[in-house]
């Protein structure tokens, strides 16, 4: 199959989460499975950086959008991890060159609607000058939730992309790409759209809505959030409209790029490890220890926590728990940037407690690289989790996940419990209620194993045995693309690629 992939970020590119993790591996696992895959990207500040080289194509596609024309300059570069993959990058400085991706110091750019209306646009323009006809688009996200609209309206009688399957996978349902409607006309859709069973969401524009009613097929990224996003806790909303196309969602693990996290050939480490040779892994602890200015005790365990600092990933519990935290008389490093009241609530409790809690408030994903080699424990206890990829860092990297129980995390770590004790299959902690008192009571239990080394050691390889790889997930797409895609060949009138 032909398949081409639409998103807003793609490792080494641009990242600024798991979207960007999955991106970097997706498109490579699938050709890896015997598939063409491209993918078209914003060419942001970033990618000058991503130690990938970018080539200008020559090519300049005039891109509409609200009713005056836009120019992509179009550049390529190689998609890492693929032989003949390649990565089309949109460039229009004006719109992407710029510090961030969606926005800077806690507020989103004002521009984003038109940023991302016409990226949407760009991945169609770019695809038919390109001649790449695919038979699968596989979109990512409010950023390129228009594409499956786009393609089942303006382009549905196009001869390179009309009739290609479109699936549009939903990585966290708390960004739809909400917008006031004067917006309405960079769409360039007919107003008609624009009503409660399309794009319109309480007298706003939903791009995110209009990706889930128009794709012809809807996933996300766990079985488990694949379920809960149709009920209104978790539905932000949308639960009513995923209920409609419910037969049309299903849920797909991510898989985790294991070239790039794998603790036997990581550059960042002091000292490489796996499951048969721990003790890297001790070397790695002191190590951090050592770069975090934390004393040297082997005797007490080393907690931590990478994310964003928001309440989706629990950060309020965390905040609730610190002094019980603390009482266990572990140490805690923190790495991660989000709400300000959360980093500064977290830079006062290190401030408080200078021998055992350091917070590092900024994105550095070399130390997130070290934090999850030389810490016991891993900390997430989000309220919501679409997938998670920390979780798998960390079981991968022999740091024994404390999670709540929901959506991805419910999915891939296996809580310890006398059964799966008894059996060896536990990874992990577990708590059912988002509370502090159940998060405390879970860590206890956790630090409670983790003082007998050999339950220890068992929890830690079955977690390093896990397979996080791309190989399932992979052929779960496939089967997917497989009930969608356009049936081979190019179409009659389409130049080729
Ligand atoms: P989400 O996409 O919801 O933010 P995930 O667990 O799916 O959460 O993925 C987060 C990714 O971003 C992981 O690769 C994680 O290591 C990385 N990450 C998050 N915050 C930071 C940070 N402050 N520094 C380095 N890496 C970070």
């Amino acid at each position: 199959m032909r398949i081409l992939y639409a998103c807003s970020e793609a490792v080494p590119f641009a990242k600024t989460g798991g979207l960007g993790d999955v991106m970097g591996a997706l498109p490579a696992a699938l050709e890896a499975a015997g598939h063409e895959v491209s993918l078209v990207l914003p060419l942001y500040r970033s990618a000058w950086g991503s130690g990938v080289a970018l080539a200008p194509t020559g090519l300049r596609v005039a891109v509409p959008v609200g009713g005056r024309s836009m120019e992509a300059e179009v550049w390529r570069a190689a998609i890492p991890g693929t032989r003949s993959g390649t990565c089309w990058l949109v460039r229009n400085d004006a719109l992407y060159d710029r510090e961030g991706l969606y926005g800077e110091e806690g507020g989103d750019y004002a521009d984003n609607c038109l940023r991302f209306v016409f990226l949407s646009r760009a991945v169609l323009e770019v695809a038919r000058a390109l001649g790449l006809a695919p038979q699968v688009v596989h979109a990512h996200d409010w950023q390129t939730a228009l594409v499956p609209v786009y393609l089942k309206t303006i382009y549905r009688d196009d001869p390179g992309l009309g009739g290609a399957g479109t699936v549009l996978t939903i990585h966290n349902l708390a960004f739809q790409g909400v917008f006031w409607h004067l917006d309405w006309g960079l769409l360039g859709l007919d107003w008609s759209h624009y009503n409660w069973q399309e794009l319109e969401f309480y007298q706003r524009i939903c791009l995110l809505k209009g990706g889930i009613v128009h794709a012809d097929r809807i996933t996300t990224v766990s079985p488990s959030y694949a379920r809960e996003i149709l009920t209104p806790r978790f539905g932000f909303s949308l639960d009513g409209v995923l209920r409609d196309r419910a037969h049309l969602l299903s849920g797909i693990l991510n898989g985790i790029d294991d070239a790039t996290w794998d603790p036997s050939r990581d550059p960042h480490l002091a000292a490489r490890f796996d499951r048969d040779r721990l003790d890297g892994k001790a070397r790695c602890r002191e190590a951090l220890r050592r770069e975090l200015d934390l004393p040297s005790r082997p005797d007490i365990p080393l907690l931590s926590l990478v994310g964003r600092l928001t309440d989706q990933k629990g950060i309020d519990l965390l905040l609730e728990g610190f002094d019980g935290l603390v009482q266990t008389g572990a140490q805690v490093v923190v790495l991660g940037t989000g709400y300000p009241e959360f980093e500064r609530a977290l830079a006062e409790r290190a401030e408080r407690h200078p021998r055992q809690v350091r917070v590092l408030l900024g994105f550095d994903e070399p130390r997130a690289h070290r934090i999850e080699a030389g810490s016991d424990i891993f900390l997430m206890p989000s309220r919501f989790e679409p997938c998670g990829l920390n979780q798998l860092y960390s079981m991968r990297y022999g740091t024994v996940p404390v999670v709540h129980a929901t959506g991805g995390l419910r999915d891939t770590v296996v809580p310890a419990t006398p059964d799966t004790l008894r059996a060896g299959t536990a990874t992990g902690f577990a708590f059912e209620e988002p509370r502090a008192e159940a998060f405390l009571e879970a860590l206890g239990q956790a630090l409670a194993a983790w003082s007998d080394r050999r339950l220890w050691r068992r929890l830690v390889r079955a977690g390093m045995d896990r397979d996080s790889s791309w190989r399932q997930s992979a052929a779960a797409y496939q089967a997917l693309y497989g009930q969608v895609s356009r049936p081979n060949g190019h179409p009659p009138g389409a130049p080729g690629p």
